[in-house]
């Protein structure tokens, strides 16, 4: 094939395009208003995104950090009944993830534990969640994240929740819309954090995010901490933050969200081909559904998930060559997360605790890489990709 075309991770202008009018309008119609700080698109998101995913609350915030945040902030003042949790409490987390996640549980004053991931779903593996749990009474909740858009295992991590009385709060940023046995991620723990960051799934034109939770009081206390910590900002009761969604974000996020079963869809036929096109060759491991047998044909993709990254596994110390030769090819792609959480300064100097040496979530920053899934990719343009990388292992 020629090696003139070029093949972006994600294309947001194409999805402009898609949409133009519905976006152009929602904007247009914020000029004509002019209720910029906690306008009516704000509100009419929190609701539709509220039947959506099927929470009791959904409440817009400035960024899916901020989301974490003031989640864990509110858990802290009503579980606590004091602003910030203390060092002493640990909160469990997976070090596979972007930074955010571990950031947030520093700034609500706890401490992250990192216990080590499943090998094949890439997410937290809730049998080592259970065996630090057991043995460390200061645990008080936990924070698993739905990574690439895969849902964890929430049956045992809500079970484990349940039998030592955690919080969880599900770190939801590349999964809207996805599922686990049909409940939607984001609505089972006790808080769901959405991000609007303009490459995930849903996203805006700039920062935002959401927290969902059926907990009135937490909800209340979220909407108080988003304001300055109080219910009138000029008279506040908590240290808060100016933490809201921007109404201007709300209305374009309103007329994305009418497309959101549709591109998720796309996503997944994306990563079909992919399924079936890269499958069978030794020295890749493809996203794999891990509960069911696979046939070489075409591995069944995982329940639920919406790939916000299609990720493969690339072993033998090749993936950064392949990388190259993929970007010479005019094909991008992207290693999410080269440096795991516990290998980081900001969680160094005593800051956290690893549950136990983390060699799988360290193997898996060595090896994955992910690859083009603009929900509006040609085919020949995945095609493309999947033929340049065969090309790479001599198929
Ligand atoms: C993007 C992301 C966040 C942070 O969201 P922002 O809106 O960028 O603040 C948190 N956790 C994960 C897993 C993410 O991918």
């Amino acid at each position: 094939m020629a090696g003139a075309k070029t093949v972006p991770m994600l294309d947001l202008k194409r999805e402009y395009e898609y949409m133009k009018d519905e976006v152009n309008d929602a904007i247009e119609r914020c000029l004509k208003h002019q209720k910029w700080i906690l306008g009516p698109e704000v509100k009419e998101l929190e609701e539709r995104v509220a039947l959506y995913i099927g929470a009791k609350h959904c409440i817009g915030v400035s960024s899916g950090t901020d989301a974490l945040v003031i989640a864990l902030r509110a858990l802290a003042i009503k579980l606590k009944g004091q602003e910030y949790f203390d060092r002493a409490d640990h909160v469990i987390t997976t070090p596979f993830t972007f930074t955010a996640t571990g950031d947030a549980i520093l700034r609500s004053g706890a401490t992250p534990v990192f216990v080590d991931i499943d090998p094949l779903t890439y997410n937290i593996d809730p049998v080592q969640i259970d065996e630090y749990v057991a043995q460390h009474p200061r645990v008080v909740g936990i924070i698993p994240v739905h990574l690439y858009g895969g849902p964890c295992d929430m049956g045992e991590i809500m079970e484990i929740a349940g039998r030592y009385g955690l919080f969880v709060v599900e770190d939801t940023a590349q999964a809207f819309g996805g599922t686990w046995q049909g409940k939607k991620l984001g609505s089972i723990g006790t808080v769901g954090a959405f991000s609007f960051f303009p490459s995930k799934n849903l996203g805006g034109f700039g920062d935002g995010g959401m927290t969902c939770t059926d907990d009135d009081e937490i909800a209340e206390l979220t909407r108080m901490l988003l304001k300055h910590g109080g219910k009138d900002k000029y008279d506040v009761d908590h240290i808060g933050y100016n933490g809201r969604l921007d109404t201007l974000q709300a209305a374009i996020l309103l007329a994305k969200l009418a497309y959101i079963d549709e591109l998720n869809e796309r996503r997944r036929r994306v990563s079909e081909i992919y399924g079936a096109g890269l499958c069978g060759i030794s020295g890749i491991a493809l996203p794999t559904d891990s509960t069911q047998p696979q046939t070489p044909q075409q591995p069944s993709l995982p329940d639920g998930h919406v790939f916000h990254q299609y990720t493969l596994r690339i072993g033998s110390g090749k993936r950064d060559m392949i990388k190259k030769v993929l970007k010479d090819k005019g094909i991008s792609t992207t290693v999410y997360y080269p440096v795991p959480l516990h290998k980081m300064k900001v969680f160094g100097e005593g800051r956290s605790v690893r549950a136990a040496e983390l060699r799988r979530a360290e193997e898996a920053s060595a090896t994955v890489l992910s690859l083009p899934i603009e929900p509006l990719q040609e085919a020949d343009e995945t095609a493309y990709v999947v033929e340049t990388l065969k090309g790479c292992f001599g198929k």
